[in-house]
């Protein structure tokens, strides 16, 4: 005879940082009638109150390494007061992804790794199915945890998903989530840095006929409610868009979607946080695009002054490159947002005093956003150590940043990269 699926809660947390893969994962759980709360602060009383109606809770949460320490205080919280087999903790994201076992040791039960879009509901459809027997999870593929001998166990990885098939965001009017869409996901790029090609793997492209159906679904969303509709993006490098060729603009593909787009009472940010561009994309042909979009700021991945500190990085371009990617976008109104990261492995000083040479003699003509390297799981570059910083180097970008010539996270990036090791 057939179980009938046992009754759960899931419940999901809410971060400031990493609310936008909210978004997908919610509406997969829709699509698949999975009962579903997205919660604030502390989860232990909403924990308990679905407990306490008989429920199995299965609690969720996005882990990256800036939410890394109060997950962990979050997890030893929930295991320290809560203690019931009815309650299972899984963790997703790029830092579950690129190192599930510290998640695990922290305390979580379950880690998924990649993409969440089909792997989280067939993980929870599983459980209720077989009245929430956990071996049956265990050959799931795509997961992680420890097993009785306390080992890390990970089952084989998910075929990456089509991102046509998934939609990105939720209107259920108890919390709605409207994330910025994402164009792209993976990258063909390699930097030994970033963990989006380790994670994702190639860029996947959403369609232009789905971009532009969600921002229609946007449109109607958030006509009754806003002046202004802004559209933005996610994309790892936005003029990438449907490339074909690695470092080859698809120019005939980005012009579509961005002709398409404007034909709406629509403000478009293309190229902005949360996007990027990569700086040799700009050409002479490209900057023309931005005559369509509403931002006259763009994104631009720089990282370093040093030729040889960016091929260390496997960037894939120069400081020539970022240095015409700027007079382009100058010429054409725009004001470069260029990126610069401090502290690879290798770098010495000179090479960092030449990214802040550099960075000084942009003066007003860019905007700067200064990061400090954090070795990143699932990175080439995982098991390396920052190179430090001189104080003569940081007495320079305490100027700097009082000048505010650059802005950023560099010193909560600093301290982290530090934390542990
Ligand atoms: S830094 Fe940008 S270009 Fe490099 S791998 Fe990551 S997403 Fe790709």
């Amino acid at each position: 005879m057939q179980q009938s699926p046992s009754k759960c809660m899931i419940l999901l947390y809410w971060d400031k940082t990493t609310w936008y893969a909210l978004g997908p994962l919610v509406s997969s759980l829709q699509q698949h009638r999975l009962p579903y709360e997205i919660i604030k602060g502390d989860p232990i009383t909403q924990i308990h109150t679905k407990l306490d109606l008989g429920l199995h809770v299965i609690y969720g949460e996005s882990a990256r390494i800036t939410t890394l320490s109060s997950l962990k205080d979050r997890l030893s919280h929930i295991n320290e007061k809560i203690s019931s087999s009815k309650l299972i903790t899984v963790i997703g994201g790029f830092h579950a992804s690129g190192d599930p076992q510290t998640i695990l040791e922290m305390g979580a039960n379950y880690v998924i790794k990649g993409e969440g879009e089909i792997a989280f509901p067939e993980f929870i459809r599983t459980l209720m199915n077989t009245g929430f027997q956990q071996k049956n999870i265990t050959s799931l593929p795509g997961i992680a945890f420890l097993n009785d001998g306390g080992e890390l166990v990970q089952t084989p990885s998910r075929d990456p998903i089509n991102l046509n098939d998934h939609c990105p965001y939720s209107d259920n009017t108890n919390f709605p989530l409207h994330p910025p869409i994402e164009l792209m996901r993976g990258c063909s790029f390699r930097c030994r840095f970033c963990q989006v090609p380790y994670v994702y793997g190639n860029p996947r492209f959403r369609s232009i006929d789905t971009i532009t159906k969600i921002v229609e679904h946007y449109i109607q969303h958030f006509k009754p409610l806003k002046k202004n509709i802004d559209i933005r993006f996610i994309a790892p490098n936005s003029l990438g868009y449907m490339e074909k060729k690695r470092g080859q603009p698809n120019y005939e593909a980005l012009t579509k979607l961005l002709k398409r787009l404007s034909q709406y009472n629509i403000r478009i940010f293309f190229g902005t946080f949360p996007s990027e561009v990569r700086p040799e994309y700009i050409t002479n042909k490209t900057i023309s695009l931005f005559d369509e979009v509403t931002n006259r700021q763009v994104s631009v991945g720089f990282q370093s002054g040093s030729d040889r500190v960016l091929y260390e990085m496997r960037r894939g371009h120069s400081v020539a490159d970022g240095l015409q990617a700027l007079d382009l976008l100058i010429s054409q109104g725009l004001t470069p947002v260029f990126d610069f990261l401090l502290g690879v492995p290798s770098e010495t000083i000179d090479e960092q005093w030449q990214t802040l040479t550099l960075i000084r003699d942009l003066g007003k003509k860019a905007r700067v956003r200064l990061h400090y390297f954090m070795p990143l799981p699932g990175t080439p570059w995982e098991n390396s150590s920052p190179a430090g910083l001189d104080p003569e180097v940081q007495s320079e970008i305490g100027r700097l940043a009082k000048a505010k010539i650059v802005m950023g996270m560099f010193a909560k990036q600093f301290e982290i990269a530090f934390k542990d090791r």
